[in-house]
């Protein structure tokens, strides 16, 4: 049986920062994929601008957004701001490096190696490289596997709140026949844009988010019982469906676009556990995500590293989780305190709309924002 002082079960981003951090530790690392292609996940891929605290070079970024156009059922307004607002990036090129980072600090990475079953010091492991299966020893465990983890399930513990995020790719580029040019407005699938309108979105909101040759349209809806009253998740993914196809696809004619579906999980369960005390959960896997905005990617990244700091110094009390945690509170009663009929929150958009048009105003938002 292979031993390794520590197991990651999936290679995302938090997984990959934690590999990178322990290796360079003085641990043995082995992160178990079970795709074929590191990084490959149904994603928008927005990076906001706390994420390069962590070393992540903006030469992977495929574009960068000072301004965004924020979109109410009644106005639009556009800000513009003196600090990048948002960078997009491919998924793929992320994972690619955070894997090149941890395979140099000395992780072994496999992928095509699925999960299968979990005990509290072994994995068992099918190996799809060699079609076999095999036994892992670990000391200490890490599930970074998303919102359908199977060491959550392992665990016992079942996500109490989820968004269901819905996305087209499409292509963009001008030299890309298969979009109908001759209707392409100037600038259009150039700018980061927002859409708000609870008759279409419920509480969440669609984007447009673009990268050198193609964009993202999308936008997520809630799962959670409490909020179905108003948002019945079944309408929204019909409704999303319904504005792309008005919106976009009739205008635009896209020959090629390519539908996606994905679930992020922001209802925190906890992140330490066993009898041993020696298996984490990060990222998706433990509900970090944000209800708000349904960003993650920032926090597997930091929820990853907290983990692994601990794992080589047992006394290292995690503060940035604590952090978050509390951010997570905040944003949850924010998210909550608006789940009221559609007309209420649309009332509440469009005076924010207004308010948005203040420069100064705006421009404490973005840096808020920014800066958590
Ligand atoms: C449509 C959509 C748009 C989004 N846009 C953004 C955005 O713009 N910015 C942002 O910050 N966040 C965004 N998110 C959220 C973000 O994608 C996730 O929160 C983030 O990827 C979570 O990271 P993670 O490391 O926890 O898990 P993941 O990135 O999901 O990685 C988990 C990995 O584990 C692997 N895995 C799963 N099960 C097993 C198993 N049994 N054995 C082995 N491997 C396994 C998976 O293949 C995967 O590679 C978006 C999500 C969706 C669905």
């Amino acid at each position: 049986m292979q031993s390794y002082d520590v197991a990651i079960v999936g290679a995302g981003p938090g997984s990959l920062k934690a590999a990178e951090f322990l290796a360079n530790n003085g641990k043995s690392v082995l992160v178990l994929e079970r795709g074929k292609i590191i990084g490959k996940k149904v994603c928008a891929g927005g990076i906001s601008l706390k994420n390069f605290k962590f070393g992540i070079p903006k030469s992977i970024m495929e574009k960068e957004f000072k301004r965004i156009i924020i979109h109410t059922p009644k106005q639009s307004t556009i800000i513009e701001h003196d600090e990048p607002i948002l960078y997009t990036t491919s998924r793929v090129a992320l994972g690619s490096y955070l894997a090149g980072e941890a395979k140099k600090a000395g992780a072994v990475i496999k992928t095509e190696c699925n999960v299968t079953e979990i005990t509290e010091n072994t994995l068992k492991i099918f190996d799809r490289h060699e079609n076999d299966n095999k036994q892992i020893y670990f000391q200490h465990l890490i599930g970074g596997d998303g919102s359908a983890s199977v060491v959550r399930s392992y665990l016992g513990l079942k996500s109490h709140a989820f968004h269901q995020a819905y996305q087209y790719i499409i292509p963009t580029s001008s030299s890309n026949t298969t979009i109908n040019t001759s209707n392409k407005k100037d600038g259009l699938f150039n700018d980061l844009e927002l859409f708000v309108d609870a008759n279409k979105f419920g509480l969440g909101y669609g984007w447009i988010f673009p990268y050198k040759t193609t964009a993202s349209i999308g936008s997520g809806c809630d799962l959670a019982p409490e909020m179905q009253k108003y948002y019945p998740a079944a309408k929204l993914r019909e409704k999303f469906q319904q504005w792309f196809t008005k919106e976009f696809d009739q205008k635009y004619n896209f020959a090629q676009k390519e539908f996606q579906a994905h679930t992020i999980t922001y209802g925190y369960l906890g992140h330490k556990f066993g009898k041993l005390g020696n298996i984490y959960l990060i990222g998706d896997a433990a509900g970090f995500s944000s209800s708000l905005t349904a960003e993650g990617i920032y926090q597997s990244i930091l929820t990853g590293l907290e983990v692994a700091k601990q794992i080589v110094d047992p006394k290292y009390s995690c503060p940035e989780i604590q952090r978050l945690i509390a951010i997570k509170k905040k944003e949850d009663y924010y998210y909550k305190l608006f789940s009221h009929p559609p007309f209420v929150r649309n009332f509440f958009y469009e005076v924010v709309g207004l308010l948005l048009k203040n420069k100064k105003f705006a421009g404490k938002v973005m840096g808020k924002i920014n800066r958590y």
